[in-house]
């Protein structure tokens, strides 16, 4: 079976699916090949609930870049007490930090967009890519209409710079249905999201948005608004490939 017929095989499975249907049939379709990336963000933190209460099979992991805001690090702390689950931690390979701090300096993020691409990689695209390497699905909690970059959001995707499917859950979920759940399941958040950050990164590159501003206008503010994204979901070239990744990198 080819990789769309796949991803079409698996929409037509799922109809009018919940967020758990789809969750579900993930874990049934990928038993033990599957996991979910948790940015510890508003949706993340909605399906992290999801998962727990229907007792789901399915690995929970984090990004640490090393450069997080100390309300992120609380919160994983939260979450896993909260919900009685490991959040495994994936670091970037600390030869490849010290490597690119002593070159660039430990801020060159600010230098240009080709430095900043270049700390993601090291930081986060290729943890992530390790995480990936024996997957053949991933669960992400994007959503459509999550910011300008975030148009076309489908319960089901194939990627193609991880070479498997990925999974959206919350692809048809509004804002609003985001915080009604969170309201009504207590599921903790991050102090920051009432502070003005709908979406939460690395701290240097997040800023508080103003009303009205789309939700990922914070992130690498400096660059523009065409550089909303880091590489962990970019369709586009430059992004690192699944075969970059090797255990330690
Ligand atoms: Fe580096 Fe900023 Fe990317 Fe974090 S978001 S990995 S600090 S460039």
């Amino acid at each position: 079976m080819t990789q769309p017929e796949t991803v079409q095989e698996l929409l037509a499975e799922l109809g009018d699916a919940s967020a758990q249907d789809v969750l579900a049939l993930a874990v049934h379709r990928f038993p033990g090949r599957i996991a979910f990336a948790s940015s510890l963000g508003l949706e993340d933190q909605v399906l992290t609930a999801m998962i727990v209460e229907s007792k789901l099979d399915l690995p929970i992991f984090t990004l640490d870049t090393g450069r997080l805001f100390p309300e992120t690090y609380d919160l994983i702390d939260r979450t896993a007490k909260r919900y009685g689950v490991t959040i495994h931690t994936y670091f970037p390979a600390a030869a490849e930090v010290e490597k690119m701090v002593d070159r660039d300096g430990v801020n060159l993020f600010r230098d240009s967009i080709e430095a900043r691409k270049r700390c993601c990689e090291v930081r986060k695209i290729l943890p992530l890519r390790r995480a990936q390497l024996e997957l053949d699905a991933w669960v992400c909690g994007l959503r459509t209409g999550q910011g300008a970059t975030r148009q076309e959001v489908e319960f089901i995707e194939w990627d193609n710079l991880a070479d498997m499917v990925k999974v959206n859950p919350l692809a048809d979920w509004t804002e609003q249905s985001v915080m009604d759940y969170v309201r009504e399941h207590d599921v903790p958040y991050n102090p920051l999201h009432d502070q003005g950050f709908p979406s939460i990164g690395c701290a240097p590159c997040t800023r508080a948005v103003a009303e009205g501003e789309d939700a990922r206008a914070g992130r690498w503010w400096w660059e523009g608004a065409d550089h909303r994204e880091c590489g962990l979901h970019h369709r586009g070239a430059g992004a690192v490939p699944l075969e970059t990744a090797q255990p330690g990198s």
